[in-house]
């Protein structure tokens, strides 16, 4: 880039906040995806909304392109810097600017760390569900851009659920306000559902306006095990076949119990077929009857055992054996992949059999954890990117899992993204027309394609970007 470029950006935000030694550019080079990296030509830390708007102008300018970042835990690239790029970070952006108890509602800057956000409003007896595997890490800007799911999405959904309202700063450097605290609101197009799950592509967040609700008077917890994967899957589709409808309702296969228990060492047997990790909340009567009718359905469709938690401490303990699950399988091998092939609930099971039949057939890797209760499953290749020969039988498996996943109703990813990973899936599942209605609103919100360019499609760009 343009060492006159470079000085004009430094002069929008200042020396210190400005990055573009060599060492400060490789931080920025990649996100939690693997295999994909490329180096910004520097990075800067604006202080407000008037500083975005001006480097969006200059971008518009000089012909650069922007990269918003969170933490960089995105799962599909969103994040990883193109070429001619600046990588825009928010760490400062990291307060809780309203909790308003009345409405129901807070309003945040885009770089709260999301755990941080559920420790404010549950000190409130307030809720914000969604709740990503990420959490302790990844910042709200981030999950409404990638629209993040999470342990607690089968009964109370995901971000977009809870985003009322949003401070937006365009491609082309206005400022957009849309939504508000209304729980009504239909006056003219919901502008805000545009641009939750962008993906960074349409605007970049500067203030985000969040619905809260009431904090669940009890949970419950229990693990099941199981020696068969046909018996977890049954005892899914009965749960929810006797409408009852957990807060969390999680699978591992034998695979990933595996790894986890030698990672984590939380007592599991490593001879079993799956678990199930369930979770009941809500008003404590309806939670012990609930949590009575669960435990029931899993002893007649042939869990081996069914561990319950008595208190909250225990309930963590239970619940390490499916948060450790990305860390425990990513131990195993030098290059971890993490899918989210989706499908509807009712075909897990044979979603389940189809990974691991293309697995032995290309003669790779596979665990697979995730949320069974809404079909997002996280088939997870263990490899190594330095071996060609099993990266190309990799890429086919995945090719195929993606297949399945939409012959069986479902879609290529169910929370992580298109970003770069699968922007070639992308129009399996838009078709030639969505992929055009999506094109022509990214030509006009961003003329120039200046901002995240090259993420979930590609067009016809003024800033060269990366294949
Ligand atoms: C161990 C692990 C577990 C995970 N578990 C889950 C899970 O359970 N559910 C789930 O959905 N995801 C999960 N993820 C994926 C990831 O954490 C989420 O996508 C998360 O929302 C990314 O947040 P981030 O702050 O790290 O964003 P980044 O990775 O930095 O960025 C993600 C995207 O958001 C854009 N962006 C960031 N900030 C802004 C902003 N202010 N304005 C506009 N765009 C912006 C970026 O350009 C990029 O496209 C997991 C990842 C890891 C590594």
């Amino acid at each position: 880039m343009d060492a006159s470029v470079l000085r004009r950006l430094e002069g929008i935000v200042g020396r210190d906040n400005f990055f573009s030694s060599l060492e400060d550019r490789l931080v920025y080079a990649y996100d939690a995806t693997p295999k994909l990296e490329h180096l910004p030509a520097a990075a800067a830390r604006p202080a407000d909304a008037a500083q975005v708007q001006a480097i969006m102008r200059l971008a518009n300018d000089a012909g650069f392109a922007v990269v918003p970042r969170g933490s960089g835990t995105g799962l599909s690239g969103g994040a990883v810097p193109v070429a001619n790029s600046i990588v825009l970070l928010f760490p400062s952006w990291n307060r809780i600017l309203e909790i308003d108890t009345e409405n129901l509602t807070a309003w945040v800057e885009p770089g709260v760390i999301t755990a941080h956000f559920h420790a404010a409003v549950e000190a409130r007896d307030l809720f914000y569900p969604p709740d990503p595997g990420s959490m302790k890490i990844c910042t709200l800007g981030g999950n409404v851009a990638e629209n993040s799911g999470g342990l607690r999405g089968l009964k109370y959904g995901v971000t977009k659920d809870y985003v009322m309202g949003l401070e937006v700063v365009l491609p082309t450097g206005e400022l957009l306000r849309t939504g508000g605290k209304s729980v009504k609101d239909v006056a003219g197009l919901s502008l805000k559902d545009l641009f939750i799950g962008s993906e960074g592509t349409l605007g970049i967040f500067t203030k985000i306006l969040f619905r809260l609700v009431p904090k669940p008077a009890a949970a419950r917890t229990m693990l099941v095990l199981y020696d068969d994967m046909a018996a977890a899957a049954a005892t899914v589709s009965a749960i929810i076949a006797a409408k009852i409808i957990p807060c969390t309702l999680e699978f591992l296969d034998a695979m990933t119990i595996r790894c986890v228990e030698d990672y984590a060492h939380v007592g599991l047997p490593t001879n079993i077929e799956a678990l199930l990790l369930i979770e009941v909340d809500g008003h404590p009567a309806a939670v012990a009857d609930e949590f009575e009718k669960i435990r029931r359905l899993c002893e007649q469709h042939g869990a081996r055992a069914v561990h319950v938690a008595h208190d909250a401490a225990e309930a963590d303990k239970l619940k390490t054996a499916r948060r450790a699950a990305f860390s425990a399988l990513a131990r195993m091998k030098p290059t971890t992949i993490l899918e989210d092939a989706t499908v509807p609930r009712s075909a897990v099971e044979p979603m389940l059999r189809r990974i691991h039949e293309i697995a032995r057939r290309h003669n790779v890797t596979f665990g697979i954890f995730g949320h069974a209760g809404d079909g997002n499953l996280h088939p997870t290749c263990l490899t190594d990117e330095r071996d060609h020969d099993e990266m190309h039988r990799v890429e086919r498996a995945f090719e195929e899992i993606f297949d399945a996943a939409i012959e069986l109703g479902g879609t290529i990813t169910g929370e992580h993204g298109v970003g770069l990973s699968k922007k070639k899936f992308l129009e399996k599942i838009a078709g030639p027309a969505g992929m055009e209605v999506m094109r022509k609103i990214k030509s006009v919100l961003d003329p120039n394609n200046v901002l995240n360019p090259g993420k979930m499609f590609d067009l016809k760009p003024r800033c060269e970007t990366i294949a």
